[in-house]
């Protein structure tokens, strides 16, 4: 489902450009489980920001799906991304003053459902991450474990088939942390593509493959199951 030859990302800092990912090559099957490690600045949230269709690298080329993403305008790229990925970020990012529910409910509104379909699914998907009695709470009403399953609802929503997720187990102890990554297994195990950035070697074990980034380059990539 995604294959990248060649990715550079470089940014323009002032006068000086900083070469960020400097020639990356990936291979990523449908239902793969990839735990992406390496060094704090060694380009991991970078590659994750080009997977998602958040951002578009320098040069190379980026396939998902069989069509080629890496040249795309924004509103290209927000449909491509509202479809086919769902994103998990360390800090959540939830809207505040929202509940769970609107919460999850979110990137239906932008791929036109009506109300009723957004709450009836959005509903579905909280019961199905646990906070079937959490609904109508709002993120400083629940506890991070818990912001961070609304946000793996929100990631679900439209079904993507490919799940990102940058250290989303960062901001969590350890006890949340193996009960977030209990999800992730679901996730996996229903047939999703998931593919997580993480620190902790405990929780990229979990995973099928695991590729070593360093200074911008794959520095290894293994398979360990
Ligand atoms: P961490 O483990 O700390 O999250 P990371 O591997 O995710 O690190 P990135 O966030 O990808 O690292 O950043 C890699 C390098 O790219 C860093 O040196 C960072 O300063 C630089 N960088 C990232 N985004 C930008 C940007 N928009 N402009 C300039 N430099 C950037
Ligand atoms: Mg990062």
């Amino acid at each position: 489902v995604i294959k990248i030859r060649d990715i550079i990302r470089d940014f323009k800092l002032g006068q000086e450009t900083v070469h960020v990912l400097k020639g990356i090559d990936l291979d990523i099957e449908h239902g793969e489980y990839i735990a992406i490690m390496g060094p704090s600045g060694s380009g991991k949230s970078t590659l994750m920001n080009l997977l998602g269709c958040l951002d578009t690298p320098t040069s190379g080329s980026y396939v998902l799906n069989s069509q080629d993403v890496s040249q795309l305008s924004d509103d290209e790229l927000a449909e491509i991304r509202n479809k086919e990925i769902g994103f998990v970020f360390q800090t959540f990012n939830l809207l505040p003053r929202t509940t769970a529910l609107d919460n999850v409910a979110l990137p239906m509104v932008y791929a036109g459902e009506s109300k009723s379909a957004r709450s009836e699914r959005a509903a579905e998907v909280l019961t199905q991450v646990g906070l079937a009695d959490r609904m109508d709470h709002k993120p400083n009403q629940l506890s991070g474990g818990q912001r961070q399953r609304v946000a793996v609802g929100r990631a679900l929503v439209n079904k993507p088939s490919i799940i990102l997720a940058d250290e989303p187990t960062g901001n969590l102890d350890s006890k949340t942390s193996v009960e977030i990554m209990k999800l992730f297994e679901e996730i996996h195990a229903a047939g999703n593509t998931v593919i997580l950035v993480t620190h902790e070697e405990e929780v990229a074990k979990e995973a099928h493959r695991i590729i070593r980034l360093r200074d911008g380059i794959i520095e290894s990539d293994k398979r360990i199951r």
